[in-house]
């Protein structure tokens, strides 16, 4: 049999099918004063697109324009009002296409 043997797509090629549709208002929000004192950075790790970056000050930096909407990072945040999440204003945020 000479079948194809299935390959994982480049996380590159992946990416080239994903838009990005940025609104004006950021449907996320991160409180940096509650981060400033979790332990854990769940987010960090979490997050497939990397938005979050801790600082050396124990905070969190955090930039909403290539989120997957995938809700990741309010379901591992245990700090209480850290996250704020909403779905982008209409006609905006991640479109996936075809490859
Ligand atoms: S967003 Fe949540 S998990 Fe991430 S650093 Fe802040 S409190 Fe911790
Ligand atoms: S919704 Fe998903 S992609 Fe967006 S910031 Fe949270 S974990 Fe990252």
């Amino acid at each position: 049999m000479t079948g194809k043997r299935y390959q994982e797509p480049a996380f590159d090629d992946v990416m080239s099918t994903v838009e990005f549709r940025v609104a004006q208002r950021a449907h996320i929000t991160v409180d940096a004063d509650v981060c400033r004192s979790c332990t854990t950075k769940a987010c960090v790790h979490a997050c497939p697109a990397d938005l979050f970056v801790p600082t050396s000050d124990g905070g969190i930096l955090f930039n909403y324009e290539q989120c997957f909407e995938c809700g990741t990072c309010y379901q591992v945040c245990n700090g209480e009002g850290a996250i704020s999440w909403s779905y982008p204003d209409g006609g905006h945020g991640v479109v996936f296409r075809k490859g």
